[in-house]
C-alpha cells in the first residue's frame, strides 16, 4: 500500500473544487449564450440583467479558482510572483526570476470566507497531526 501524503489529499480536494467551478463557469456561459440568442431572436426581450447576474457569478468563480490555485501552490511550498507569475519557493524573499520583492504576508495561507470542504464522498479522516519540530534545545554556547 502506498503511503499518502496528507497534503496530496488536500490538494486533490482543491483540484476537485477547481474543476467543479470550471464546470459551473461553462454552464453559465451556456446560459448567457442562450439568453443572448433569445434577445437576438426577439428584440422585445431584455436579458441584460439576467446576463449580468451570470457574468458576476463567473467573475466570482474565476476569483475563487485563482485563490484555490494559490492554496495548491502553498501546499506544495510554492508561491506565485505577483509581477511575473513565476513559481517561487515560499521561503524566497525575492522572485528568483524578476527580482520582485515579496510581501512577507504572501507566505501565509490564504483564507477564504467560504472554506472549500473536501469531496463529501471521501471518508472523514482524522487530519494527520503536525509532527512537532525536532527539538534543537541544545545550546552550544556554554
Ligand atoms: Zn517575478
Amino acid at each position: 500500500m502506498a503511503l499518502f501524503d496528507p497534503k496530496t489529499k488536500v490538494i486533490q480536494g482543491y483540484e476537485k473544487a477547481i474543476s467543479d467551478k470550471n464546470l459551473s463557469i461553462k454552464r453559465y456561459y451556456d446560459e448567457i449564450g442562450r439568453l443572448y440568442y433569445g434577445q437576438y431572436k426577439d428584440n422585445n426581450v431584455d436579458v441584460t440583467k439576467d446576463i449580468n447576474t451570470r457574468c458576476d457569478s463567473v467573475t466570482k468563480l474565476y476569483r475563487d479558482i485563482e485563490e484555490l490555485k494559490h492554496k495548491i501552490l502553498f501546499e506544495k511550498g510554492l508561491k506565485l510572483c505577483p509581477s511575473c507569475k513565476t513559481e517561487n519557493n515560499l521561503e524566497y524573499a525575492f522572485c528568483f526570476k524578476c527580482g520582485n520583492k515579496f510581501n512577507p504576508e504572501s507566505a501565509t495561507r490564504v483564507i477564504m470566507e467560504d472554506e472549500i470542504t473536501p469531496a463529501p464522498s471521501a471518508p472523514a479522516e482524522e487530519k494527520a497531526e503536525e509532527k512537532p519540530a525536532e527539538e534543537k534545545a541544545e545550546d552550544t554556547a556554554e
